[in-house]
């Protein structure tokens, strides 16, 4: 049998089949009103001690684990919400059953949370759900299969993995996971990639097909899954796990070295930020710079609009923990398809052209200025960069920039100290691109954003699964406009980046390096195999190979091109 997904952490794995399917906990069975209220506000109040309890024991038994431990945390957080709490509270003493009352309490805020399209607000919704399941199988007494200890080497099948499961997973044995359900960015997909555990998402009918204890191969960096009579292709997958182990042994080796073409020019390679958690800070040390730190986080894991004294908090644990090298701060980018519960905006028939990011920033100026301030402040405790997304033209680029100025005098007349700060752009339309000579007299630097621009440019929704064909990150005329760019922006001898996926990409990579680029920011993890492909060609055959790619007619042919 072999079944087809998608890959979110490379790999093969092989073992036998664990179908893991929890029980779902079903209230059909249990009345709604319950005649004695005292017990169940007892037994509530008794089954929120027992799942802290459980909580807290996770998470100590993670030491070392840092981003695992955090998961408990936030759920402990979420347990011990007052405001939540209350409301259930409200309900037992109403004469609602305490399974009743959690259930539909907890029910609402996830349900409010997962209608977002932004994954990461849709995360906290499953981690709402995934206390609420773990108070309901306490209330309830379900009992749940263990994930933390198995004997031998197993490939997980699951419909989906909640966090909780994710995080105490034995992952000394866990060979490979394959689930129907779960995104990119899942805590799943994030856990796997980082222990180098190969996953695969999206397999339709999956537990379904599957039996608990048959032989499997994880072929992840095919997408497959493989059941059955396996003993042919054994010895080939044993040699296939082999390669792929000693191969990433060896990529790992470029984690610590600067970024250089094979005959010695230097590319230097920065980290793109998502969070101030130490374990994101700790994982970037090696970059040279911090190329994009998406200030939106601030925004989006709050449940209002962060003060000017909260952000100044995080730009400047951010900065100290780089010091001295540059970090670049993007102001917040909203809008599109991030949006934030507590700031209610207009529908939009099309959200991704329509009031996103500077364009709100600059319809908003309170919420504008509170960030300006907050970054202004920040300037003293490191190098920093300020950085507009979203920008069509010039003229949004010199309004911000006069906020900006107005900001700095207001402070400096409170007496506030202010750093030098470089002011600059991302170029993610094409409008802006096509004036980049004029960009690259007036801003500081620019940095592409080729996720945007290669949208824009290709008129195909990034995020709209219906169209992926036609959003083509190899479009030939994607390169084409980059090196456009960076022959404007190296003539007026001003600082490029890309902080694009574009940049993450090693066979895109040393394309972007043939067009003149010599700074790349990526997510940490990428950063080893795009420096091990920047170290196989030369400048010389990086410029051949980036005229082959803007000379193609199609982005098959680029891409063909491109990995050799
Ligand atoms: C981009 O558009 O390339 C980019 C880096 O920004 P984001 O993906 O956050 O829109
Ligand atoms: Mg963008």
């Amino acid at each position: 049998m072999q079944m087809q997904g998608t890959e979110v952490s490379p790999g093969v794995g092989m073992g036998s089949i664990f179908l893991y399917a929890p029980r779902t906990v079903c209230l059909e069975t249990v009345e709604r009103c319950a005649a004695d209220s005292a017990q169940q506000l007892e037994a509530y109040l008794d089954a929120r001690q027992r799942a802290a309890a459980q909580l807290s024991a996770l998470r100590d038994s993670l030491q070392g684990r840092e981003a695992q431990a955090k998961i408990f945390e936030a759920h402990l957080e979420l347990l011990e919400d007052e405001e939540m709490e209350g409301e259930i509270r409200d309900r037992i003493e109403d004469g609602t059953h305490a399974a009743w009352a959690v259930q539909e309490v907890f029910s609402f805020y996830s349900d409010l949370l997962a209608q977002t399209e932004d994954e990461l607000i849709r995360q906290r919704a499953a981690d709402l759900q995934d206390v609420k399941d773990r108070l309901l199988r306490i209330l309830l007494q379900v009992e749940q299969p263990d994930l933390s200890h198995f004997s031998e080497p197993v490939i997980l099948a699951a419909r989906e993995l909640s966090p909780s499961d994710t995080a105490s997973l034995d992952t000394a044995h866990v060979a490979g996971i394959a689930t129907e359900q779960g995104g990119t960015t899942s805590h799943m997909a994030v856990l796997a990639r980082s222990l180098g555990i190969p996953a695969v998402l999206g397999i339709h009918g999956l537990t379904e097909t599957v039996h608990h204890g048959e032989p499997a191969v994880l072929d992840a960096g095919a997408s497959l899954l493989l059941t059955g009579a396996l003993e042919e292709l054994r010895p080939d997958y044993e040699r296939r796990r082999a390669a792929f182990e000693v191969k990433a042994r060896q990529t790992a080796l470029f984690a610590q070295r600067p970024g250089s073409t094979a005959d010695g020019v230097a590319v230097a390679i920065g980290a793109n930020l998502g969070s101030d958690r130490a374990e994101d800070l700790t994982a970037a040390l090696n970059a040279e710079f911090v190329g994009l730190f998406r200030s939106e986080f601030l925004y989006m894991q709050s449940d209002h609009l962060p003060t000017e004294e909260e952000q100044l908090a995080a730009y400047r644990r951010v900065l100290t923990a780089f010091v001295p090298r540059p970090v670049t701060v993007r102001t917040l980018d909203i809008g599109g398809d991030k949006e934030l519960p507590y700031l209610p905006m207009d529908r939009e028939e099309n959200p991704f052209l329509g009031l996103r990011a500077l364009r709100l920033c600059l319809a908003r100026p309170d919420l504008f200025r509170t960030q300006l301030r907050a970054l202004l402040r920040a300037s003293c405790y490191g190098s920093l960069n300020i950085m507009f997304p979203m920008v069509s033209g010039l003229e949004e680029f010199r309004r911000a920039r006069a906020m900006l100025e107005e900001v700095r005098e207001e402070l400096l007349r409170e007496g506030c100290a202010v750093g030098d700060v470089g002011v600059g752009v991302m170029i993610e339309t094409p409008s802006l691109a096509l004036l980049a000579d004029h960009v690259a007299a007036e801003a500081d630097f620019a940095s592409l954003g080729t996720n945007d621009l290669c949208q824009y440019l290709t008129a195909a929704d990034r995020g709209n699964p219906a169209v992926t064909q036609y959003y083509q990150s190899f479009h030939p005329a994607l390169f084409r406009l980059v090196g456009q760019v960076a022959r404007s922006f190296t003539r007026a001898g001003k600082p490029l980046s890309v902080c694009g996926e574009l940049a993450s990409d090693p066979a895109a990579a040393p394309v972007l390096v043939g067009l003149g680029l010599r700074k790349l920011s990526m997510s940490s993890a990428c950063a080893p195999a795009v420096k091990e492909a920047l170290a196989d060609k030369t400048l010389a055959q990086m410029e051949a190979l980036a005229d082959a790619v803007c000379n193609a007619s199609t982005a098959g042919q680029a891409q063909a091109l491109a990995q050799g």
